[in-house]
């Protein structure tokens, strides 16, 4: 699907956006009617004001949620039927599409490309695929003598809070939301305070398809607030995390302050991209570069910004890499020529050009980018050559368009400083040579390796991060059904027949 500029715009100024939380079925304001602004990057303008719920919006939530997980509608409910109303939602959201994606865009200033895909497609492809997985996970039955049958099943968690960052709005929703739907959860949503719209018009198409009410709760607001009042629920069995290192440990603290419920973490990272001697340096992996580092403005988790290159390609590289980020086209996120769109908010944009200038600071050579455009929030696409590993753009998380080469001696070279970080989310390898590229990929302490290709997986493959990038949770594929289900095992003594 695409739309053009003159559309995207069209559809944009023709938009009603819901703004109340979503609690027990009905849109609502907070108990306080207080409110936060969400507001447009590409243009620095107010959109709207959005609830903010406060504590006893989450207990109103949670309790709506335990009664219906209690009453069985839906978490004993046959798991065709969960299907059934699973793939309705997933047919509204690509007739939808076309709305949502221009919302997501105006609230978060990615591009209408990226929304249009991740939303007319992805989106709606996790609701269709966990729908379908719905019925068509079994359990087990365990060896044993004549005296027993044991059974061993899988049973919905309970309640569940999943709790979202910014960069990638509905696409995050959906990791979490549909397998926990599928599972027979109830879920309360917190998207992160800057993109929050989205998922609120999602709220009343998961409504329209069957999804009973208190299944799905939508709580717009602060993390402080909203957020802290769902890590620390006496009455909310399990979190599903997405977010930074820092706020992921918050959630560690609140569940040991309150009811010990699991957290699931998806964290940061700071990915490496590397390049071995022997690979050639086509277009084609110059593309997979530019885009590890790029796609998105480079608000992206598993971004690969340390990009460890073989010295002896390094200065190719380098020239390489440079002209095709300056290529980039940045600007109005609803124009489908554009590559990176808005940053996310003001202040991340001052966060993301505070580290290019400490990049310039620490001796790193800036090639291209580094300039703030217009008058929204762009940052161009930077490079910087001459990083070393001790530098902060060399080892923190910056999520924003700032890439880094560093130039290694050799493979080992490359693994011992890949591996030479507190993140282990992903990282890429080119190589022509297979024993290298299997002996890279065992060796690299991190949930994702992507071999001669930038790819995250999709649907069917598991992610997730080692060290300081996750916890043994694992969103996508069957893996991510694990998170939202209790294991019983039923014995059952067998005596002889009468
Ligand atoms: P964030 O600041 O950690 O926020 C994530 C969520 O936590 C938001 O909903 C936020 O609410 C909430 N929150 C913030 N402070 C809180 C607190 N004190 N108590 C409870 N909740 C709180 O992360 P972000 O800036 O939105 O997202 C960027 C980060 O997400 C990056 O580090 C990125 O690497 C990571 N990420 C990881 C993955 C993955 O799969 N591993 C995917 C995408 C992004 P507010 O919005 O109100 O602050
Ligand atoms: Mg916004």
């Amino acid at each position: 699907m695409s739309l053009t500029k003159d559309q995207a715009h069209s559809r944009a100024s023709g938009l009603a956006i819901e703004t109340r939380a979503f609690i027990d079925g009905s849109f609502t304001a907070s108990s306080d009617g207080g409110t936060f602004e969400s507001v447009n990057p590409a243009t620095g303008e107010t959109l709207c004001a959005v609830a903010h719920c406060t504590a006893e919006d989450v207990d109103r939530a949670v309790a709506a949620a335990r009664s219906r997980f209690n009453d069985g509608v839906w978490s004993r409910a046959a798991p065709e039927d969960r299907k059934e109303v699973m793939l309705k939602l997933s047919a509204l959201i690509r007739e939808n599409a076309a709305d949502l994606a221009v919302l997501e865009s105006l609230d978060s200033g990615k591009t209408i490309t990226d929304c249009l895909h991740e939303i007319g497609t992805e989106v709606a492809n996790f609701f269709q695929w966990y729908g379908e997985l719905a019925d068509k996970s079994f359990g087990k039955v365990a060896p044993t003598g004549e005296d027993a049958l044991a059974l061993i099943v899988k049973e919905p968690a309970g309640v569940v809070g999943l709790v979202l960052p910014w960069n990638f709005p509905l696409l995050m929703a959906a990791w979490k939301l549909a397998p926990a739907l599928a599972a027979g959860c109830s879920c309360l949503v917190k998207p992160a305070e800057q993109t929050p719209l989205s998922i609120l018009r999602l709220a009343a198409l998961a409504q329209e398809a069957g999804v009973p009410d208190g299944v799905l709760n939508v709580l717009p607001g602060m993390g402080e607030t909203t957020g802290q009042a769902i890590g620390r629920h006496g009455d909310i069995d399990i979190v599903s995390f997405t977010g930074s290192t820092e706020v992921g440990g918050y959630f560690l603290r609140y569940a040991g302050e309150s009811n010990l419920k699991v957290i699931g973490l998806e964290m940061g990272g700071k990915s490496p991209f590397i390049v071995l001697d022997d690979a050639d340096l086509t277009d084609d992996l110059i593309e997979h570069a530019v885009n590890s580092a790029f796609w998105n403005g480079g608000q992206n988790c598993s971004a690969n910004m340390r990009q460890i290159v073989d010295a002896r390609v390094a200065e190719a590289y380098l020239d390489k890499v440079t002209a095709r980020a300056a290529a980039y086209k940045v600007g109005d996120p609803l124009d489908p020529d554009t590559d990176i769109g808005a940053m996310v908010t003001a202040e991340h944009m001052a966060r993301v050009t505070g580290y290019i200038d400490k990049g310039v600071a620490e001796g790193a050579r800036m090639t291209t980018g580094g300039a703030r455009k217009g008058a929204g929030f762009f940052v161009e696409p930077t490079v910087f050559a001459g990083l070393t590993p001790d530098m902060a753009i060399a080892r923190e998380e910056i999520f924003g368009p700032v890439l880094g080469v560093l130039p290694v001696a050799n493979m080992d070279a490359a693994l011992q400083l890949a591996a030479d970080s507190d993140y282990g989310l992903h990282a890429t390898v080119f190589t022509r040579d297979i024993d290298r590229a299997l002996h890279m990929a065992r060796r690299l302490p991190c949930g994702t390796v992507s071999v001669n290709g930038f790819s995250e997986g999709d649907i069917k493959t598991p992610f997730g991060g080692y060290k300081r990038s996750g916890s043994l949770a694992r969103d996508n594929g069957v893996e991510a059904m694990e998170q939202y289900l209790q294991t019983k095992t039923i014995w059952i003594c067998q005596g002889a027949p009468a």
